[in-house]
């Protein structure tokens, strides 16, 4: 079986598809920083599983500093990493729309442009089978053109957005100028086990079982193509055989309104669900609704899982982990 490297590992998404990975019999290597957007213990706790597997081995480093790295002095290089992989999942960033404002702008292009850079550069010297990014639906801003094709004309709407879209246009031009087959994957709200604390259902999860009220930015009338993490991670391990420079979006087929994503919540966990409403965002889209049609021809992708049964999943590992883990006297 090939060997593979994933950046961002520990995160939400990178873990699911280590995890996947390993089941499909590669070997991985996974590189994350451990960044502090959210609790160390989050992401300990979403690899420990792999860190128990016997092809796995994980790298805690920052990607650009690995490439800064000198041979010989103990821990790999970047280059040797990407040396010894013949697919790279290329997942390590910083998220988070909101966020990505003021100050911390400096972190998004380090992470996510710089980050991207040095990967391709490193891929581009010493050669790989496949390099899969995971690009943004926020790469094409607050349009009102729907569904979301490929071929539209992206206009950010966010800094996180920019910083996204930097790096598609980086893995695009690594691609026309060297030939890297690259693939940029544009995901839509990605849901389910592992989602990280910021994102609207871990949110609203952990305020309902708390019986406290939902806080909705806006009158929750916006509309997401939310997409189960399962699906996303089937899109990922299909990517590695489509046609290199291809884009294409990865989301879960629907549009729901947040309202209506709400009461299905209050549904799965069986109980109602109090919702407060906050102004809306800068930087928030109102509606996202993709085409997968690209998907569909170029990678084989048909997303599965409904948003009841992915919201019952996500629930049923909050109980199991972050629940039992903040309560010493959960069972
Ligand atoms: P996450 O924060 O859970 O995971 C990202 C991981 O990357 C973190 O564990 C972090 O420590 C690591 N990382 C960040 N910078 C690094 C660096 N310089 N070197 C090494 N490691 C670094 O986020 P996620 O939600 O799992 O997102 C994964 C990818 O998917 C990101 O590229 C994100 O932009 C993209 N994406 C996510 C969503 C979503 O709905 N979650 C939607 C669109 C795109």
């Amino acid at each position: 079986m090939p060997n593979a490297l994933v950046t961002g590992c520990a995160g939400f998404i990178g873990s699911n598809l280590t995890d996947r990975l390993l089941a499909e019999g590669y070997s991985v290597v996974g590189i994350d920083s451990f960044s502090d957007y959210y609790a160390r213990e989050r992401k300990e706790a979403n690899i420990a599983a792999a860190r128990t597997h016997e092809r796995f081995t994980l790298v805690e480093a920052d990607i650009v500093d690995l490439a800064r790295a000198d041979a010989g002095r103990g821990t790999p290089t970047l280059r040797e990493l990407v040396d010894a992989a013949d697919r790279v999942f290329h997942l390590a960033a910083q998220p988070g729309v909101r966020a990505s404002w003021g100050e911390s702008f400096h972190v998004y292009t380090h992470d996510n442009e710089l980050a991207t850079q040095v990967m391709l550069e490193a891929a581009k010297s010493v050669g790989v089978e496949a390099f899969v990014y995971a690009s943004s639906s926020s790469v094409y801003g607050d349009t009102d053109v729907f569904p979301m094709r490929e071929d539209a004309v992206c206009v950010p709407y966010s800094p996180y957005g920019v910083t996204k879209l930097a790096g598609e246009h980086l893995c695009r031009l690594y691609t026309r100028n060297f030939g890297l087959p690259t693939v940029s994957l544009r995901l839509f709200t990605v849901y389910g086990p592992r989602q990280r604390p910021d994102m609207a259902f871990s949110r609203f999860i952990d305020a309902a079982l708390r019986d406290e009220p939902i806080r909705v930015f806006g009158d929750g009338s916006q509309t997401r193509d939310f997409t189960f993490v399962g699906d996303i991670v089937d899109g990922f391990t299909a990517a590695v055989g489509a046609p290199p420079g291809t884009v294409a979006n990865l989301a879960g087929g629907s549009r729901v309104s947040l309202a209506d994503a709400i009461e299905t919540l209050g549904t799965v966990l069986g109980r109602p669900v109090r919702v407060e409403h906050a102004a809306t965002q800068a930087g928030d889209v109102r509606d996202t609704w993709a085409s997968t049609d690209v998907a569909r021809e170029r990678l084989g992708y048909e997303p599965k899982v409904s948003l009841a049964e992915g919201l019952a999943a996500e629930v049923a590992w909050y109980e199991s982990t972050v629940r039992a883990s903040a309560d010493p006297h959960a069972e």
